[in-house]
């Protein structure tokens, strides 16, 4: 079921519980900031989900509550996280979805990124 992106953080969440070490993830990149793992259920050949560290439910949240470090650290992060799976050339997609509308599930803001095949137009 979708979540709202700019409700209540619950530290009971799924990632919540994967930062704590409480559920394991194949995880790929951590840093101060961020936590990057393989989406459980990848949707193309390369599927990464970059997750910041701290307690904000969605993009709409972290952008209005996360300190200027934080920010910059978790883009920072993203790139990297495409960079080591070299994604650079041919490409790949960020996708980060905010509340109801997007069909957010999990309410624990993370950008997936997308890539290892064509990915066709994203509004098809
Ligand atoms: O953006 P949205 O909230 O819809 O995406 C949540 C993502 O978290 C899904 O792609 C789902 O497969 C992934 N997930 C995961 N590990 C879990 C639970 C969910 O990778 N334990």
């Amino acid at each position: 079921m979708a979540v709202s992106g700019i409700g209540k953080y619950d530290p009971e969440n799924i990632f919540a519980k994967i930062l704590r070490g409480e559920i394991p993830c194949k995880k790929v990149f951590e840093n101060d900031y961020v936590l990057a793992f393989h989406d459980i259920a990848p949707k193309a050949p390369v599927h990464v989900l970059v997750i910041p560290k701290g307690p904000y439910v969605s993009f709409a949240d972290f952008t209005q509550r996360a300190s200027d470090k934080e920010i910059v650290g978790f883009n920072k992060a993203v790139g990297d996280v495409a960079r080591m799976f070299r994604l650079d050339e041919p490409g790949y997609r960020m996708i980060g979805n905010v509340g109801q509308d997007s069909g957010q599930e999990v309410p624990h803001f993370h950008v997936h990124i997308l890539g290892g095949r064509p990915l066709g137009p994203m509004l098809a």
